[in-house]
Parts: structure tokens; sequence; C-alpha cells
């Protein structure tokens, strides 16, 4: 029998999965993300054999050398920027991460914020509930249309590939997108066209979708530079990492016109926000729950626990991160 540690309380399921294969599972108690402190504390209070973990959890050599015992950390999410993979390697960790089962979830929000700025229904909605809808004008709150309109994925992995189809299948856009390398799949199935860098998807994009993974290479990924490059009409979609985008610049961009509107569930600093965000109408704003599905945080929860239950089997986990 293993010890388990789960840095922050999950959807049941999975630690039932990992009792259920006789293993001690022990939760944190608190309500909230455990400071740095408070983790490196929590893991090294006992012998623990695995730690559960979350994205807002930053897992680095000193939690690691705080419980040498735990060879697997089961990160509860896509993205594992959160881990510092080279100190796990270093340690003879195991990293492993939850890819797939968020993937339709994370494309519909991507897609929903998209149509929520288009067409401006969050502004509408304060509008509406201040008492400011006085009758039917011809002018009131204009949107945009999207059919025909070219959107631009930065980043087209398993959510990218998903945003396009929507958007070419259900809303007839064009597509175009930017990767490290072209996704051949996505090629085949929708009439699409790979550009060779940022700036082209920018320069033709109306509506541009950011779906890359947090690294160094893609830290503010978009800044004032890249801003200015995008048409003035344009949108911005972030649902992958908050740094991936210079917020600060969004800001001015937003407040300048340079792009009409922004749709965003991930921030640079959360969940603080860059100061002046929040009071701009063209922007629509929410708490990094892109994924936030009954169901699919149900999944995470059993693929976290799966994870690491053949780990402690003695099997290769199905989801780790090389
Ligand atoms: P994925 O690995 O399938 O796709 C990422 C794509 O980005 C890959 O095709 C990769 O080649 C590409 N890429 C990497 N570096 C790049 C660069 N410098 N320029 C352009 N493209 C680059 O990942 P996924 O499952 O599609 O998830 C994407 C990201 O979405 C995750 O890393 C995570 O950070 C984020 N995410 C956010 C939420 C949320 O709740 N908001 C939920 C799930 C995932």
């Amino acid at each position: 029998m293993s010890l388990v540690y789960v840095t922050r309380k999950i959807p049941d399921v999975g630690i039932t999965m990992i009792k259920d294969a006789g293993h001690d599972v022990e939760v944190s108690e608190k309500d909230g993300v455990l400071t740095k402190e408070e983790l490196r504390g929590a893991v090294a209070t006992k012998q623990y054999d695995a730690v559960l973990c979350l994205l807002t959890d930053t897992i680095n050599a000193e939690v690691f050398d705080a419980v040498p015992s735990a060879k697997i950390f089961a990160n509860y999410a896509v993205g594992y920027n959160n881990i510092n993979i080279d100190d796990a390697k270093a340690r003879g960790v195991t990293i492993t991460n939850t890819p797939g089962v968020l993937t339709d979830t994370v494309a519909e929000y991507a897609f929903s914020l998209m149509l929520a700025v288009a067409k401006r229904i969050p502004e509408a909605d304060r509008f509406t509930r201040a008492g400011k809808y006085k009758g039917w004008a011809p002018e009131l709150l204009l949107g945009s249309d999207l059919k025909g309109k070219t959107l631009g994925i930065l980043g087209a992995g398993r959510i990218g590939y998903e945003v396009a189809l929507k958007a070419y299948h259900g809303l007839g856009m064009k597509v175009i997108y930017y990767d490290i390398k072209p996704n051949d799949i996505l090629d085949k199935e929708i009439p699409c066209e790979f550009k060779a860098s940022v700036e082209e998807v920018l320069k033709e994009a109306d509506v541009v979708s950011v779906h890359v993974p947090l690294l160094d290479s893609t830290k503010h990924l978009i800044n004032a530079e890249r801003f200015s490059m995008m048409k003035k009409g344009a949108y911005l979609i972030n649902t992958s990492r908050g740094p991936v985008i210079d917020e600060e610049a969004l800001v001015e961009a937003l407040k300048d016109g340079t792009i009409r509107g922004a749709g965003l569930d991930v921030f640079e600093d959360e969940p603080a926000l860059a100061p002046g965000l929040a009071e701009l109408e063209n922007v629509t704003i929410t708490p990094h729950i892109a994924s936030g599905s009954e169901e699919t945080r149900g999944k995470m929860s059993e693929i976290a626990a799966q994870n690491i239950i053949d780990f402690l089997a003695g099997k290769t986990p199905p989801n780790v991160v090389r």
C-alpha cells in the first residue's frame, strides 16, 4: 500500500479510484491554493509515494527535495508550466498530465468566447441589467459577423485543431494557422492554410485564438509590436496561459482601438488582472474555467488518478510528460 498526497480537493472519482487500488490518500484541507511554504511543509510531513498537484502549485526542486520518497507528481491539467521538468528529471521524478479529455471542453469555451466578444454578449447583458435598454435601435451595440471571416490559430495542437474545425464547419470561417510544425491531420480535414510565422497570421486574421503551451519561447508571443500588426477590427481570444500575452500591452491595444476586442480566460499574474483591464467594455474576462465542465473535471480526476495507480503498480503511466 502506498501513500498519496493531493494538494487540493478535486472531484471525488479519482480519489476513490486511488483508494480502490489499495492506497491511502490524504487531501489538503485548505480550501485554496497552498503557499510555497505550506506546500513544502505539507509534503514533508510524511513519506508520500505520489503527489497529485494542480496547475496553481509551483513544483520545483524545493518541493521535490521536501518529499524525496515521491517519484511521481501527477498534474491535474494538460499544461505543466507550473512544474520544473528539468528539476524533476534530475531527480528521476516522473511527471504526468491530463491531455485529451479537456480538448473539446476548452475548444467549446474558446469558440464561446469568440462569439461572446464578436456579438458583444457580456457587454449587452451588463447594459440591459443596468436598465439602459430603452427600446430597439438600429445601431445599438453593433457587433461583428464571423461567417467568411478569417480565424488565425496560434498553436494547432489538440485544442487549436478542434477550434479550427468548429469555426470552419460551424461558422463558415476561413482558417489559417501558425505552429512550429504543420498539422497534417488538420490540413487534410479542412481547407486551411499553414503560415510560416506568427506575424503572417496576425496580419491576416479577423480573430486570433491562442493555443500554445507556456514556454520560454511563447512568453509574450503577442506583445505591443505584434498587436500593432493585427487588423484594427480584430479580436484576440486566449484560453492557453496568461503570460503568452503581454497583458499591459493588451490593455493599451484595447483602449486605443489597435484591436477591437478580446476574450480572456487566463491572465499574466493570476488571479490579479493588469491595471485597467477590468474597466474595459471590449474585453470579456473569465476566471480560468475553460476546462471547467462537470464531465471534464471528473475525467481529469480519473486520468490523474490512473497515472498514479499505474506508476505505483510499476507500469508506465499513460500520460508521462517527456
Ligand atoms: P498541445 O500540446 O496538443 O498543442 C500545443 C501546440 O502548440 C502544439 O501543436 C505545439 O507544436 C504548438 N507550439 C508549441 N510551441 C509553439 C510556438 N512557439 N509557436 C507556435 N506553436 C507552438 O496542447 P493542447 O492540449 O492543445 O493545450 C494547449 C494549451 O492550452 C496547454 O498547454 C494549456 O496551457 C492550455 N490549456 C488551458 C486550459 C484552460 O482552462 N484555460 C485548459 C486546457 C489547456
